[in-house]
């Protein structure tokens, strides 16, 4: 069985607005291409503001989780990282990390942070 590799929440969510940032100028661009018909260069470029937009709506709400994230240094590469959740992965590394000495020594994975697995743990004590 292929092994997942998890990487670090915040990098992933890092990495998703900037790819809307350049969707939408990719969007914009096409609509400078598209002049001759001004309705279509006009709802391209509408466009291309709103992926614009929604990537600084999505670098406000990093900004958020960020204070949120437990600064910790990596056992692995020893480079300081920051968490959020039960489990996260190292930035640098991606080496898994548990903040709950519960799940230590377990496989990683994602399900830990949902509230259906916290529920479905809390039924079996
Ligand atoms: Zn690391």
């Amino acid at each position: 069985m292929a092994q997942l590799v998890y990487s670090n929440k915040i990098n992933k969510i890092r990495t998703f607005a900037l790819s809307l940032i350049f969707v939408g100028i990719g969007v914009m661009y096409i609509g400078l291409l598209a002049k001759k018909i001004p309705w279509l260069m006009f709802t391209l470029f509408i466009l291309g503001v709103i992926f614009v937009l929604l990537s600084t709506v999505v670098y406000f709400w990093i900004g958020l989780l960020s204070t949120r994230a437990v600064p910790i240094v990596c056992p692995n590469c020893e480079k300081p990282t920051k968490m959020l959740g039960r489990v996260d992965a190292c930035m640098h590394c991606d080496q898994p990390l548990t903040m709950d000495k519960d799940l230590e020594g377990k496989p990683f994975d994602e399900k830990y942070n949902t509230k259906k697995y916290k529920k479905e743990e809390q039924t079996q004590k």
